[in-house]
């Protein structure tokens, strides 16, 4: 790792970020048009540090051996530097307890868990779900997958026209129906970062329990699940710059430990018989069959990186970044930014007068830059801003200034081509 902050608070210097860019192997890749990569889709995925990248192979070449079944020398080492990576995840959320973080193929597999476990048996016909217009797919599906079982409706808490949650209007939602809330910290489609803190607590006034969303707020948000209070927290180590196909589920223990089992197998079981089973403790019980080892221990390795620039670092020189590239596209004409929350994380969503989403992506991409063209899995969100997709740009902490002024003139270049 290169950067070895002293000061944990400053933004990083151009300096800082000319080093960090070298411990990513792949932004010195070119494109197929011949330019150099300009990487602006990391809401999509984060690029992975050399870091990262070592310790999962590191892993394979000199660990790998099945978890928790084996007394040999490999099976501790690979037992240890797994069980150290949810250490690291307890540490990083400031969980009170390291069973209360169960390893998952990601966002979307905890979402699911939830659902299954806690959602679809606990509630009945008549009890409310309460979500918000922002939603990912992945926040919105599992839940009208357990309505169909339970007889459970979900209402949808508005957004304003600058992608706000509406608080007054979520709080008039919450009733001693809502049994359950599913927030986004983190819109991944406007880059709004939403005041969970104050919604949690409203939820939990009514007596509903919350699930948090992380999956864009881990890179870029300190996350300390006892000040929130949440009671479930989702999230991808992709998203981090760690490996893909793993995340986790925080759960408050007190809840968990009531929870059946979601995936049965190997590993989350006591004792099998054919006549019943018995089921492990936590976090096992929730941990069935032989899982993403690597991709774990190369989560764990993302944390560090993370903490070996320190995420207000991080998240200052991406307000910096946000701040630049905001400005450089309220300037060109016909663009329109789709987001404009008070708060937000290094996500630029626009669309333009002159050609659709896509056709900007492809102009972009003829000229090395990657951004995402599309729905961004949220659907209902584009439904209210009433736009099919949109151009979205999400920059982190290896990119540049200069990459955004490239990205203006990329988009100057899309108004020139559709003139
Ligand atoms: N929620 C949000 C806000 C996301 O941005 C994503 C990924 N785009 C997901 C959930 C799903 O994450 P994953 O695909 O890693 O499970």
């Amino acid at each position: 790792m290169t950067v070895q902050a002293a000061d944990k608070t400053a933004s990083l210097t151009e300096q800082d970020v000319a080093r960090i860019r070298e411990d990513f192997p792949i932004l010195s890749v070119t494109t197929s048009s011949g330019h150099p990569l300009n990487y602006l889709d990391n809401s999509a995925t984060s690029q992975k540090p050399r870091h990262v990248i070592d310790a999962t192979s590191e892993y394979y070449s000199g660990k790998n051996a099945n978890v928790h079944r084996g007394v040999h020398h490999l099976s501790e080492l690979a037992t240890k530097a797994y069980e150290d990576a949810r250490l690291k995840a307890q540490h990083h959320i400031n969980a009170p307890l390291g069973c209360e973080v169960i390893f998952t193929k990601g966002t979307t597999e905890a979402i699911n868990l939830v659902s299954h476990s806690y959602v679809r048996a606990k509630l009945k016909a008549g009890d409310e779900i309460l979500v918000s217009a922002m939603e990912h797919h992945a926040n919105i599906v599992p839940w009208q997958l357990a309505c169909e079982v339970t007889g459970a409706t979900i209402k949808v808490a508005p957004i304003d026209d600058n992608g706000d949650i509406i608080v007054e209007e979520f709080e008039a939602l919450l009733s001693e129906k809502t049994k359950f809330v599913g927030l986004n910290f983190v819109s991944n489609a406007l880059g709004t970062i939403n005041p969970v803190k104050e919604l949690i607590a409203m939820a939990h006034k009514h007596g509903a329990v919350v699930l948090l969303d992380a999956a864009q707020a881990m890179p870029h948000c300190r996350i300390d699940v006892l000040d929130l209070d949440c009671d479930f927290l989702a999230c991808s180590a992709h998203k981090m710059y760690g490996p893909t196909g793993t995340g986790f589920l925080y759960g408050k223990a007190g809840i968990l430990k009531d929870m059946p089992p979601f995936l049965g197998g190997g590993d989350m079981i006591e004792r099998v018989s054919f006549e019943k089973s018995t089921y492990n403790s936590l976090p096992y019980r929730f941990e069935a069959g032989t899982p993403n080892i690597a991709g774990v221990v190369g989560f764990g390795a993302a944390f560090d990186y993370v903490d070996s620039i320190g995420l207000d670092r991080i998240a200052a020189y991406e307000d910096e970044l946000l701040e630049y590239g905001t400005g450089l596209l309220n300037e060109i004409p016909g663009v329109r930014i789709i987001g404009n929350a008070r708060k937000k994380i290094s996500v630029i969503s626009f669309v333009m007068d002159a050609a659709h989403p896509h056709d900007i992506g492809q102009i972009l991409n003829d000229q090395g830059i990657a951004v995402r063209a599309g729905h961004h899995c949220a659907q209902p969100l584009m439904d209210r801003f009433g736009v099919p997709a949109t151009a979205r740009a999400s920059f982190t902490f290896y990119n540049t200034k200069s990459e955004l002024d490239a990205l203006a003139d990329g988009i100057r270049k899309v108004n020139e081509v559709f003139a």
